[in-house]
């Protein structure tokens, strides 16, 4: 071959190869960059430990400093903060009542509809049985960030029956999150109870009703309602438990550690203000998936494209209350 032509072919071919490496080099940084956003924290200790409160560090040793005299004096959260206190008042005998009925009901309805189930758990049904109870489980960790996003984000205390019935525990636990550590059983688990009565009544209604035939052939259905209906109805003393720093038993701290239930960690993103996100507290297995599709944000954006209503108005006025 001519000396000259094996030059030109060698230099054409690396005059490819040198507009070639910009292309791949270019190309992988853009993957990096994708990869280190799409890993990167939902939200950093920085935000974490500048918006939220300490609620794990009772002798406040690492109080945010700040130079504002202001911020000492009207506290942003806790149990000093005006609004909280407004808030809290407004927690009435009536209230009090309805959550003692519904648990109540629902713990009756719970027993009887275990037994129903318990009784014809079978072996070799096992695999199938786990799979629904999962799916249920799933689907309340779902329900939990629904409602709870729709309570955070839409209406107001002043909307009849259900703004001081129902949104004010929703207000009064961003401003002083820690206040569910100091309610008992009863104003922990009340309403989470309430919604579980309808399906748990309906469970009950067909096993009573049903021939035997057709509650084998509808039984994976009725352990998906009972799974769904015990972590619906577990929800909040969950949520409760996320937020006790101390003295919690062993077993529990244990289900918070391997993410069967949801740990305080990870709760806390939640309540880095303005509480845009993470709203699943039963196990928060979806909470990262739903930030990353931007779920939450877009029905935000749908509603008030629709409405014209700002989310978390009622929020922030209840948390500028300060004094
Ligand atoms: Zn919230
Ligand atoms: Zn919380």
């Amino acid at each position: 071959m001519d000396p000259m032509k094996i030059t030109t072919v060698m230099t054409t071919a690396t005059m490819e190869e040198n507009s070639a490496v910009p292309h791949l080099e270019k190309a992988a940084s853009t993957a990096c960059i994708m990869a280190t956003n799409f890993l990167a924290p939902v939200k950093t200790d920085k935000q974490i430990y500048e918006n939220s409160m300490l609620e794990d560090d009772p002798n406040a040793n690492s109080v945010v400093t700040t130079t504002s005299s202001e911020y000492k004096t009207v506290p942003r959260w806790g149990p000093n903060h005006k609004g909280a206190q407004e808030l809290a008042n407004l927690y009435s005998t009536g209230k009090r009542t309805q959550e003692c009925i519904c648990v109540g009901i629902c713990i009756t309805l719970m027993a009887v509809n275990s037994v129903f189930i318990i009784i014809r758990l079978r072996l070799e049904n096992l695999s199938s049985i786990v799979i629904a109870a999962l799916c249920g489980i799933v689907t309340a960790d779902f329900i939990s960030g629904l409602v709870h996003w729709a309570a955070d984000t839409w209406g107001s205390i002043e909307l009849p029956i259900l703004g001081k019935n129902f949104l004010r525990p929703f207000r009064e636990h961003h401003i002083d999150p820690t206040s569910i550590t100091r309610h008992d059983f009863i104003e922990t688990n009340g309403d989470n109870f309430m919604v579980t009565i309808p399906a748990l009544c309906k469970l009950t209604w067909d096993f009573l009703t049903l021939p035997e035939s057709e509650i084998q052939r509808k039984f994976l259905w009725s352990c998906y309602w009972w799974q769904l209906a015990i972590f619906v109805a577990m929800t909040n003393q969950i949520h409760k438990w996320s937020h006790t720093y101390f003295g919690l038993p062993r077993w529990v701290v244990w289900l918070q550690e391997y993410r069967i239930i949801l740990p305080r960690r990870h709760h806390r993103v939640h309540h880095v203000a303005p509480h845009e996100t993470y709203f699943c507290i039963t196990t928060g297995w979806l909470n990262w998936p739903l930030e990353k599709l931007k779920f939450w944000y877009i029905l935000e954006t749908l509603i008030e494209l629709g409405t014209g209503y700002k989310p978390r108005a009622d929020d922030l006025k209840w948390a500028q209350k300060r004094s």
